[in-house]
């Protein structure tokens, strides 16, 4: 079978990881969210995670040259499809980031735009929790735990991560603005680019995107 990515782009809190994650179990895809990878890399207190963590805890984006060699060794670790989660997050590692396709025989089926405007980007930010145990990842407005802010995977105590504090959203989302909107027009060029409206529920907003990609 023809090996395959999707690239999800929009601005933070805009869904992508939910929408990623779903996906990825829905077709058997693997989920690659280079913000998950990173904040492990931090939690574990390797070479990675003590270089990123201060550009992260900034809200600001950690070097090009780091992320597409962190990304070449993820590509090769096994070969199933992908759904790019995160990344690429600007222009020269999109640019790297074609290489890498074509190098490894990979086909870009599309990059998803979840377009979702910014009152509602700080409200999904302000309002997500994380379980610093599992991974898991609630919204205490739209999909709360049973248990006040006790995930329901494993009942551990909800966090809330350190860059979706109010002055650091504000810093993320200037940087989305500047370094990743560009990739819109990118692969809007390509013929590359599909938009789908990220207002709505998780379902519909998964039924969009399963439609724009044809899968
Ligand atoms: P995310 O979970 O995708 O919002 O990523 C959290 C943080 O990790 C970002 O604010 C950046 O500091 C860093 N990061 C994740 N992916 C990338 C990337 N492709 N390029 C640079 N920095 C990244």
């Amino acid at each position: 079978m023809e090996r395959i990515a999707v690239i999800f782009l929009g601005p933070p809190g805009g869904g992508k990881g939910t929408q990623a994650k779903l996906l990825a179990k829905k077709y058997g895809y693997r989920h690659i969210s280079t913000g998950d990878i990173l904040r492990e890399a931090v939690r574990k207190g390797t070479e990675l995670g003590k270089l990123a963590k201060s550009y992260m805890d900034k809200g600001e984006l950690v070097p090009d040259d780091v992320m597409i060699g962190l990304i070449e060794e993820v590509l090769k670790e096994d070969d199933r499809s992908v759904i790019m989660d995160g990344f690429p997050r600007t222009l020269p590692q999109a640019e790297a980031f074609d290489d890498l396709l074509n190098r490894t025989k990979i086909e870009l089926l599309g990059a998803v735009l979840i377009d979702v405007p910014d009152e509602e980007i700080i409200r999904r930010l302000s309002a997500r929790r994380v379980c610093p145990k599992c991974g898991a990842v609630y919204n205490m407005i739209y999909s709360p735990p049973k248990n006040d802010e006790i995930c329901d995977n494993c009942g551990t105590k909800l966090i809330q991560r350190d860059d979706d504090k109010p002055e650091t959203i504000k810093r993320r989302l200037e940087v989305y603005r500047r370094d990743t909107e560009p990739l819109v027009g990118y692969y809007r060029k390509k013929g590359k680019l599909f938009t789908v409206n990220g207002v709505g529920s998780i379902e519909e907003i998964t039924g969009r995107i399963v439609e724009v990609l044809g899968l």
